[in-house]
């Protein structure tokens, strides 16, 4: 990623980050686990809308999960609030903005298309699976809110 983009410059602090983005994470996995011990079955990273593909979905409730890393998406708790420094400072702002530009636009396409969305944080699956599972629940029951 750091050598693909030609206006990033390579920095010590930002290596470790590199190409982590697309990949099934770990919290993904360990959600899916506990989904399927509930009985819960679903698909995974089907396209809903064009922009618009959950990490995964239940099609018996209609419910769309979206589990987002701590540092990717902005988690008030994990997230980055000091304003960004170095070389790469004004790329990376755009960057995690557009990040959250996206996950609005996905959250507002999957309803648009009827599905309950639940956006679960990366540390509420590693804390507490359970849960993350009642919220994903709840959904499915009709009682939901996207955070
Ligand atoms: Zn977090």
């Amino acid at each position: 990623m750091l050598q693909m983009a030609e206006h990033w410059v390579s920095t010590t602090a930002g290596r470790h980050l590199a190409g982590r983005v697309k990949e099934s994470t770990g919290p993904e996995v360990t959600l899916r686990r506990a989904l399927h011990a509930c009985g819960l079955r679903f698909r995974l990273h089907r396209t809903l809308a064009r922009g618009c593909t959950p990490d995964l979905v239940l099609p018996r409730y209609r419910v769309a999960v979206f589990v987002d890393g701590c540092f990717w998406h902005g988690c008030p708790e994990h997230g980055r609030r000091a304003p960004w420094t170095g070389p790469n400072s004004q790329l990376w702002a755009d960057k995690m903005s557009r990040n959250r530009e996206r996950d609005e636009r996905s959250t507002t396409l999957a309803q648009e298309c009827g599905w309950a969305v639940v956006r679960i944080w990366e540390h509420e699956v590693t804390g507490d699976v359970e849960a993350a599972v009642a919220r994903v629940r709840a959904a499915g029951a009709g009682g939901s809110t996207p955070r």
